[in-house]
This record gives structure tokens, sequence and C-alpha cells, in this order.
């Protein structure tokens, strides 16, 4: 029966439309993805984003936008790397705002750098948002950044996304968890944390909070990967204040100590130690006093000493001062660097006095920093360390610590960030260990769809690192890091040859030699001559010559400079 044909046809249709429609709507085709931009692989410039809704039209969310610092062996004349954020700037209109869990560089730094891409709204708690202020005045950008300061255990709502700050323990002031809750489930971003019971400066570790997300069900926890690698606790801030205490109580002498300007609660303990043993606080080099006075205008550091400029403390008694120095990594322009060299203009050490290294050692700048304790060594300052004295924790959770997270949180799934690859497979590790029933590594630009189903890596989105090259930021595949390595390596070679209309040699060849041993100037020059004898130009010759003047100057020196030749007609 035609009728009844129709029917069944039109009911047919009828259905895939409502399958179709109900495909839409339904949060089956909506995906909950993380995805890593920066600091996963690496120790440094974290940048993660967290993706909601079809694969076509996501919602996007980003956590942290750091920086790292470049290394001279490595990528010569670049200070500062960032993440490569084409992904994000292809994906603009998504993406609802960049929320910071702490003030550290690796993890607010390359805003500035950045935001000109990313063009959303920026959201900090008031010391990290009092950071990033100053940062955007010196690029220009405060009038243009939407900056929202969001209070400690605040909350904000941006699309599909829930998000609630949580109160951790650092090694600066107002660090967060995020707990980001989603159609889909919630996910616990630690940020950067530790538990401390005695952090000297603002709240502990909201356990209550975290447990009760835990309660309540988490689907993933994105986990600090630092010190995964270190069994028991990072130790407290209040064990190094009692130290400090008993180490300044004991040296005669001029002292310095110098720590990371944003580890505010130990600036408090180092001036509690000097007051206690009747020093004056100086501080020495720019970060350091910006640090001390973000921190007292966001109403840290009530009780810090009256603080003694560095041209003041000059007429104090040797006993009588001690010098807050930033340049504990050995940094060429910092105060300890110009201290160490002599070059101070009003601070001087030496026979008798004493440097407090309350720092750790980040890898990378072993070097620097050797060279500096050298230096002062040779000044007969004694130079303490933490290796000789106990005047430095770690601000990231050691294996107990992370155990305590993952009984707190219970989450279905570990998800390790912030470390290089050997950190974040060992997290990965102990997490099963302690019963997380999955765990997954993804690097950057590994996208990872958390929900539905079985978490797996589903996509691949461009990531890689920007380097700061000067004022100008390059990708660090456009290869001048690799062309100046080359160059500190081996120097270069110029030569230029000319040629008449016809294409015959006309005069000598100009070479130009530059970070080569004379030993290999006139081999090479005869080398150049005799591949031109009754030669005519094009390109093959400009080739027969660079490999002439290559293979020359390697049979001498064992090395092989960069050669560019030129030719110039007349
Ligand atoms: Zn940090
Ligand atoms: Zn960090």
């Amino acid at each position: 029966m035609p009728s009844t044909e129709n029917r069944d046809l039109s009911r047919s249709d009828k259905g895939v439309e409502t399958f179709i429609a109900l495909m839409a709507d339904t949060p089956n085709s909506r995906e909950l993805v993380f995805l890593p931009l920066g600091g996963a692989g690496e120790i440094g410039m974290n940048l993660n984003c967290y993706g909601y809704g079809p694969p076509d039209e996501r919602s996007w969310i980003v956590i942290d936008c750091g920086v790292m610092f470049g290394r001279e062996t490595t990528t010569p004349g670049v200070d500062i790397m960032m993440p490569d954020v084409r992904f994000l700037e292809e994906n603009r209109e998504g993406l609802l705002g960049l929320v910071l869990t702490h003030g550290h560089e690796d993890h607010l730094g390359a805003v500035a750098h950045l935001w000109p891409r990313l063009r959303c709204p920026v959201y900090a708690t008031p010391f990290t948002a009092r950071l990033l202020r100053d940062k955007l005045e010196e690029a220009g950008l405060d009038g243009e950044v939407k900056l929202k300061v969001v209070p400690l255990s605040g909350k904000l709502t941006l699309g599909p996304f829930a998000l609630e700050l949580i109160s951790i323990t650092h090694s600066i002031p107002e660090p967060n968890a995020i707990a980001i809750r989603t159609p889909l489930g919630t996910i616990v971003h630690t940020g950067d944390w530790k538990i401390d019971p005695a952090p000297q400066l603002g709240e502990v570790t909201d356990d209550a909070a975290l447990r009760k997300l835990g309660d309540e069900g988490v689907l993933a926890c994105v986990c600090d990967s630092t010190n995964a690698l270190v069994s028991g606790e990072s130790g407290s801030e209040a064990e190094v204040k009692t130290a400090l205490h008993r180490l300044i109580g004991g040296l005669s002498g001029r002292v310095a100590v110098t720590a990371f300007a944003s580890n505010v609660a130990r600036l408090d303990s180092v001036a509690s130690a000097a007051r206690a043993h009747g020093r004056e606080i100086a501080l020495v080099g720019r970060a350091m006093r910006r640090m001390v006075e973000a921190a007292q205008d966001c109403g840290y550091l009530r009780n810090f000493p009256r603080v003694w400029s560095e041209e003041d403390a000059v007429r104090l008694p040797s006993e009588r001062v001690l010098y807050l120095c930033t340049g504990s990594q050995g940094e060429p322009r910092a105060a300890l660097a110009r201290i160490a060299a002599g070059e101070h203009p009003y601070v001087s050490l030496g026979e008798g006095d004493s440097v407090i290294f309350s720092s750790r050692i980040i890898p990378g700048n072993e070097l620097a920093i050797f060279e500096l304790q050298n230096q002062l060594a040779a000044r007969g300052v004694a130079v303490i360390t933490e290796r000789d004295h106990f005047v430095h924790v770690s601000g990231h959770p050691a294996r107990d610590e992370l155990a305590s997270m993952y009984a707190w949180v219970k989450p279905k799934l570990a998800v390790p960030v912030h470390g290089e690859l050997r950190h974040m497979s060992e997290h990965a590790r102990l997490a099963l260990e302690l019963q997380v029933p999955d765990a997954i590594v993804a690097v950057n630009g590994q996208m990872v769809r958390l929900a539905p189903g079985k978490p797996s890596i589903v996509d691949e989105a461009p990531a890689g690192r920007l380097h700061l090259d000067g004022d100008v930021l390059v990708h660090e595949d456009d290869g001048l890091a690799r062309a100046r390595r080359a160059l500190s390596y081996a120097g270069f070679i110029g030569i230029t040859l000319v040629l008449d209309r016809k294409g015959r040699v006309a005069t000598d060849p100009v070479l130009h030699f530059e970070g080569v041993p004379d030993q290999i100037i006139e081999p090479v020059r005869d080398a150049v001559s005799r591949s031109l004898n009754g030669r005519r130009g094009g390109e093959d010759l400009s080739e027969q010559v660079r490999i002439a003047a290559r293979r020359a100057a390697n049979e001498i020196w064992g090395k092989k400079p960069i050669v560019r030749v030129e030719t110039v007609e007349i």
C-alpha cells in the first residue's frame, strides 16, 4: 500500500532527523579535552588548555602562560622562551579566558608577550594580578588587557567551565589549585604546590576543599611533576626559618643572603633572623625591592623591618648589616654577580663576610652559579649553600605529598604536567601504584580526550617554542638559534666572487673571516683560488668554492666553518 510506504518512509526520515538532532544535542557529541602547549616535557613555560564541546566548535580556557629561560649553550642570545600559541590563535573565537594559578615567571611571564595573539580576559588573585599589572604596564598593554581580580577561594564561570580556586602552599604568595567543573566531570588542576603545614605567609593547603572534591568525584587530576623523583616530603618554610635564625646568629662580618625575590615568606624569615641578631636589612637588586613593595601593597609583610637602601647601608658596621640580594641563579646582570665581580657601586664583600644561597640550583644554571661562587671564594667570602646547611626547601611536592593529594582527590585519571618526560613518566607510575585507575602522559601538543569514554590521546595540535631574541619573537624552527650555535662553534667565512659579463672570474675573490684561527686563512685562500682556476661562473661555481673552502679549513683545523659565497657581476 502506497500510503503505508509513504508513512514508513516519512517515519524513517523523521527518525534519522531526530537521531541527528539528538546526536548534536546529546552530551555524547561533546567532548572534554586537555591540551598542554607548554610545560609538558620541560620544566618551565607552562600553558595548559581545556576544551569542551563538539570537536569543531569547542570552548577553551587556558591555565597559565609562562616562560622558561634560554641557555647559552643551546639557544645563544635568547633570554627567554615561551610556548607557540598558534593553535589558540586559530581557535580564538572559542577562547573564553586565561586563568593564572600564581605569579611565578614560568606561569605568568609570557602573558605580556602573547596576549596580543590571544586577546582574551585574564583572571588572577590580587598578588598575581599586581605582578602582572607591572609587566603589562612595561609592555604598554595595561589599558588593553581585561585583567579581572578573583579573590582567594573565589569562583568564576567561563561558558561551560565552572572554576573554583583552592588555596594551596608553594613558594610565592597566593598559589592556587583550580577545580574545573564541566558537564562531563570535574578536573583538579593543581598548579604548583606542596604541603606546608607552616608556610609562614598566607593560607595553608585547603585539604578540606580537596577532600570534598574527592568525595563528589573527580574525573582527572592534572598535577605538578617537578619532584616526582624525590622521596619523602619537601619540608616546611618554618624549618628553614629556624635554621636561618641559628645560622645567621653564628656569623660575624657582613652577611648577604640570596633567594628568589618571589619567595616572600623566605624574605620575611631572613628579615626576622637579621632583626633577631641586631642586623639591619638592605635590599639589593631591583626585583627584590619591587617584590617587597608588591607584597606590602597586597597586605603581606606587615611586620617587615624598615628597609635600608644600598647607599645608606654603607654606613652600617659590618656586624649590623644583612643584604638581601637578587642573583641566586648566577644571572650575570643581577646584584650578586656585580658584588662578586667587585663592580657593585655600594656593596662590597671580602674576607670574613658570608653569602648564603637560600635557593636551589635550577638545572642549566650550574655553571653560572659555580662560577659566581668561585668569584666570591676568591674574595675570601664564605659561601653557604643548601649542601652544607638547611637553608632551602623546595616549593614542589615530593612523593609522599603526591600520595596525599591522590588520597584526597581520588581522581579516575592522573595527568602529570610541569616536568621533563622523566618526571612525568615516573609521576604516572607512582599514581598507578597509589591506586589511581588510569594515568596518561601527554607532551606539548598532544590532545587528551578526558571524557566521554576511556581517556586517550586523540589529536595533535601545533606546539613548539617561541624565542624572545632581543625584542623580537621568532619561532624555534626559524633556525636562528641553530645558526648561531654553528657560528659559535666554528665561525664564518664570507667569499665574494667578482665576475665579468661573460661570467669569467674578473678579479681575485674577496674573503672575510670571522671567529676562525689564523692558521686556516692562507690554506683557505689558496683552495678558493685553485677552485676558481679557469672556471666560469654559475651556481655550480659558488657551490664548488664553498666546498673547497670548508674542506681546506677542515684539513687543518678539524672543523667546518659556515661559508657563504656571493657573486658580483661587473
Ligand atoms: Zn611556581
Ligand atoms: Zn612552576
